[in-house]
């Protein structure tokens, strides 16, 4: 599938839930986004249908997100459809880890073959204050439940932001002795940005990718470590639009991912879908196209139409925009 920039769009980033287990400041507001009746979302079979449809197009991947996608009821019973859909080569997902232990050897078994763990800090109180909700012991279990079960590869993404002061030498090192695969990505002022709506971070909180980099080699040399050199054979697979570098002899590798400093938009290859059945071209445009009507008739040749117009309705790039009218959690990140 090519859209009218001559991109190849095989990847397909579903929102299962605009429901989380945390409110994470930059996420979502204290008492949670009000939440979307039981009779907007997708059904777990109108996701099905959807992905069997956008595979006849071209989607190759499909990553499951949310909102917290371990809390939509159904989610094992969906990868284990959607792996066995003729076209869709993996299965991915990204969540906040807690619920991973419980969850992952069903997950495995059903065809879960990647997961993306995010996890800001290593601070248990910033933790907290970051999630409102979270310990980070769970999140680690998560990650610890991820590697054991041999995914692979298993990618912490961390959001860098500048007031938060994070400490980006030990996140780095994670890398070191697990094949975990650590990625910076620069905070993105998306959904409400006033200082009202919560975090009071802006513009000016964005750390481009080549000043932590620098941070992160500034520290390493302070600690007596070697400094981060490009990623060689351990670069994970899906590596999408980050950047990896590794420390010498390290079993996993450290990313950039620089949607403001360095616009990948040249590389989009994909399409997202809200809880609620809209197909957003971009993640920082408004412009979405209703798919849950068509889903709901089941008309698969107007689930078609409304993903080829999303399709042709793809911007060539994202031109600094700052805020959406959605939030990130019911967009998908
Ligand atoms: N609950 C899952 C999780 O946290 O991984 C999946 C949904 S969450 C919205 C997806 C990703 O978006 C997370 O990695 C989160 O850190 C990231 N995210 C949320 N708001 C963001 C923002 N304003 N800028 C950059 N990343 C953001
Ligand atoms: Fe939930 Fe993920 Fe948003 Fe945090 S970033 S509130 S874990 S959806």
């Amino acid at each position: 599938m090519k859209d009218s920039h001559g991109r190849t769009i095989d990847y397909l980033r579903i929102s299962l839930t605009d429901r989380c287990n945390f409110r994470c400041v930059y996420c979502m507001p204290e008492e949670g986004v009000c939440a979307m009746s039981h009779d907007e979302i997708l059904r777990i079979e109108e996701i099905e249908r959807l992905v069997a449809v956008a595979a006849g197009l071209g989607i190759r991947s499909v990553r499951l997100t949310g909102g917290e996608p371990l809390v939509r009821k159904g989610v094992v019973e969906l990868v284990d459809a959607i792996t066995g859909i003729e076209g869709i080569e993996n299965v991915s997902m990204t969540t906040n880890g807690v619920l991973l232990p419980r969850m992952i050897g069903d997950l495995k078994a059903a065809g879960l073959s990647r997961v993306n763990i995010s996890l800001d800090t290593l601070d248990p109180v910033q933790f907290h204050e970051i999630t409102r909700t979270g310990r980070l012991e769970d999140t680690l279990a998560g990650i610890d439940a991820a590697l054991a079960a041999g995914l692979n590869p298993v990618k912490v993404n961390a959001v860098a932001v500048r007031s938060l002061d994070q400490d980006f030498l030990e996140f780095a090192k994670l890398s070191i002795d697990r094949p975990l695969h650590v990625r910076f990505i620069e905070y993105m002022p998306v959904g409400d940005t006033s200082v009202d709506a919560g975090t009071g971070w802006g513009k000016e909180d964005v750390i481009p990718s080549e000043e932590l980099f620098d941070i992160i080699n500034e520290r390493a040399r302070a600690a007596g470590l070697p400094e981060l050199r490009p990623a060689g054979a351990t670069k994970p697979l899906g590596w999408g639009p980050a950047r990896y570098f590794e420390f010498p002899d390290a079993l996993g590798t450290v990313g950039f991912i620089s949607p403001l400093s360095r616009h990948f938009c040249s590389e989009c290859n994909r399409l997202r879908v809200t809880a609620d059945g809209k197909v957003r071209p971009c993640l920082f445009s408004d412009t979405e196209y209703d798919v849950r009507t068509a889903l709901r008739e089941g008309d698969d040749a107007a689930v078609r139409d409304v993903l080829l117009t999303a399709l042709g309705a793809k911007p060539d790039d994202h031109h600094d925009k700052v805020g959406t009218d959605r939030k990130m959690s019911q967009i998908g990140g």
